[in-house]
């Protein structure tokens, strides 16, 4: 078994003042429980990573930070975009890369998810990189090929740094509407993506999971579904719930070592 990692992806919550109340809140509980068998990446707005990251250097706290976008472009005339070397200079280790929301919003094609790996791996990001098939493709029975298709083409002409990499599986269908993927269907997912994984050498990259993720279903997730870790949306914006799901992990983990 791999050693887990939970991520919290903020999403657009959270200003400045509400992030640091967070992170303090997070950093309160590890104190008192610390998780040593899990890895914790928080992943807040561009404008609260300054705080996050002082924070979490100032307390010693056992977490890293990811963005949850960043250009392909390495700088230029690119307005309200972020680089990766600027993510680098703010201690920020990780990137989320694809996420369905950038690209069912704003128009984030293969091409550019694909760019974007590249501009990660660049400057030493550790991108997560984010598939999954809508409910429509899942119903025609389509969703291997589609997230082995999203796969080849994110991963195609990389030139280093793919030991950086980790797969978030996240079936559109199940991103914030509170239905998570059964664990049969996630274990199958898994195994197909370990085997896309193995075919392009990257056998030691963690697979998460994402969609719709709590305290209740995380245990099942991991044991059955057979995730490295998960990907958390709105279970990750309150201490209680996020750490809960890193508990679990932290276990099943500790159990199994
Ligand atoms: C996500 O945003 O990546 C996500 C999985 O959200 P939620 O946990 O809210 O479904």
């Amino acid at each position: 078994m791999m050693r887990p990692l939970v991520v919290g992806n903020w999403k657009m919550n959270l200003d400045f003042v509400e992030a640091i109340h967070l992170t303090q809140q997070l950093g309160v509980v590890l104190r008192s429980r610390p998780l040593e068998h899990v890895d914790i990446v928080l992943v807040p707005p561009f404008v609260d990573l300054r705080s996050v990251t002082s924070i979490i250097d100032s307390e010693r706290m056992p977490v890293e930070v990811g963005a949850q976008h960043v250009s392909m472009h390495d700088s230029g005339a690119h307005t309200g975009e972020v680089s990766a070397s600027m993510l680098r200079r703010l201690a920020v280790d990780w990137v989320l890369v694809g996420h369905s929301e950038r690209r069912a919003m704003y128009a984030m094609s293969d091409a550019v998810v694909a760019a974007t790996m590249k501009a990660a791996l660049r400057h030493g990001l550790k991108p997560i990189l984010c598939v999954g098939e809508s409910l429509e493709v899942r119903e025609a029975d389509g969703h291997l090929a589609f997230v082995s298709d999203q796969l080849q083409s994110a991963l195609a002409d990389l030139s280093g740094g793919e030991d950086l990499i980790t797969v978030a599986y996240e079936p559109v269908w199940a991103i914030g509407t509170g239905r998570t993927a059964g664990t049969d269907q996630v274990r199958e997912m898994m195994q197909h993506i370990r085997g896309v994984l193995n075919t392009r050498g990257l056998t030691n990259a963690r697979i998460l999971y994402g969609g719709s993720v709590n305290p209740e279903n995380a245990r099942d997730l991991m044991v059955d579904g057979k995730v490295n870790g998960f990907l958390v949306g709105g279970a990750s914006l309150k201490a209680e719930s996020f750490l809960a799901i890193a508990d679990n992990a932290n276990d099943c983990y500790d159990g199994k070592r």
